[in-house]
């Protein structure tokens, strides 16, 4: 199979199993050449999908950015150790708990803790953290973000009440992995931590950057794959931008276009998973967050972090969202919820089995 109007067919019918990587990296090349009547097809697909699964809800997440100390140096990565122009700062136990409180009289039901690889974050600081805000507000979920631990790690923080994990991919391509991280980092042992988290229980989230430096739709094509094969409960799919004191400053940004579409086919190949329209999507375009609600995205991740703390979780340059306090970036984010036709819900937003 491999003509654009079969493989679209295909996919907005849910045969996306059917289809190849030489498939899918055909199809994303015509994509690029078509000027905007596929994306129009697959954006419509993908939002009858979530829809019929979804409803019209659409799932926030509160994010604590508890640290941005990281002992990793990826290539893209404005917290990476070798950046000295970046001032760290780490949120003790407190703090932390004190953001999901806060979160809680908001109307947040989960509440995501994300950092650098921050040595200081053991696994007994992480199991009291999540202890503390499990037991204070039982009816909500923990997603952590703290890259690669040990299967030993991951499993003593689920035991703490830990629901989900977010750990992205990057790419299923090692030799593209390489190019995007430093040699002490594995793609082997980043594709075992999601496996083990899976073993251990976690709603697991996998994803990648549209439009990373050396990516090709044939790798893009591989992801899909690896996503549609995974089968994640969350999907992390934002557009590469890039920081000014890394390697790749001189690298454009990913496309709002690519990204919308790549959410849609994701959509469409994985009809249940929980699908982010991100903060970088709205960094690049204006009403991104709100065209990633319409390409098939169903959660939103408003932040919680204090503002004093906000703009030196710099992952990549313009970042938005860094002066608001939470209120305002909730209110902000349902209403932009709302102009397309959508609605916030106070729930744990669970993926539906
Ligand atoms: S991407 Fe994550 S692991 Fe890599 S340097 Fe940045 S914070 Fe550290």
């Amino acid at each position: 199979m491999n003509d654009a109007a079969s493989i679209t067919d295909a996919l907005s019918h849910g045969r996306g199993g059917e289809l190849s990587a030489d498939d899918l990296a055909g199809f994303l090349d015509e994509c690029e050449l078509d000027g905007g009547a596929i994306d129009g097809a697959l954006g419509e697909a993908a939002r009858a999908v979530t829809e019929r699964i979804y409803g019209k809800s659409v799932y926030v997440r509160g994010l604590i950015e508890i640290s941005n100390i990281c002992k990793n140096d990826c290539l893209y990565c404005g917290i990476r150790k070798s950046n000295k122009n970046c001032v760290r700062y780490r949120l003790d136990a407190d703090t932390i708990v004190s953001c999901a409180d806060e979160g809680y009289e908001l109307g947040f039901r989960t509440f995501v803790l994300q950092g650098g690889e921050d040595v200081y974050y053991t696994d007994e600081v992480m199991c009291d953290i999540i202890g503390r805000i499990k037991s204070s507000h039982p009816d909500c979920a923990v997603t952590l973000s703290l890259g690669e631990r040990s299967r030993d790690s991951y499993r003593r923080m689920r035991d703490a009440g830990a629901d989900r994990y977010l750990l992205r991919h990057e790419t299923a391509n090692p030799d593209h992995y390489a190019q995007l991280h430093p040699a002490s980092m594995s793609y082997e042992n980043r594709i075992q931590c999601l496996y083990t988290l899976r073993e251990l229980g976690y709603q697991v989230g996998c994803g990648f950057m549209v439009g990373s430096p050396y990516q090709t739709n044939r790798h893009i094509a591989n992801d899909l794959c690896f996503i549609r094969d995974f089968y994640p409960d969350m999907c992390g799919i934002g557009p590469f931008v890039p920081h000014h004191e890394t390697p790749f400053a001189s690298f454009p940004s990913g496309t709002v276009e690519k990204t919308c579409r790549l959410l849609s086919i994701i959509r469409l190949l994985c009809p249940r998973v929980l699908l982010p329209s991100t903060t970088a999507l709205g960094t690049i375009h204006p009403r991104g967050r709100e065209m990633g609600i319409l390409a098939g995205a169903n959660v939103v991740m408003p932040n919680l972090s204090p503002v004093g703390v906000r703009k030196q979780y710099e992952l990549y340059d313009n970042k938005i969202c860094t002066g608001e306090e939470s209120a305002q970036c909730r209110d902000c984010l349902e209403m932009r919820v709302r102009s397309v036709g959508r609605e916030i819900v106070t729930d744990r937003g669970d993926v539906k089995k």
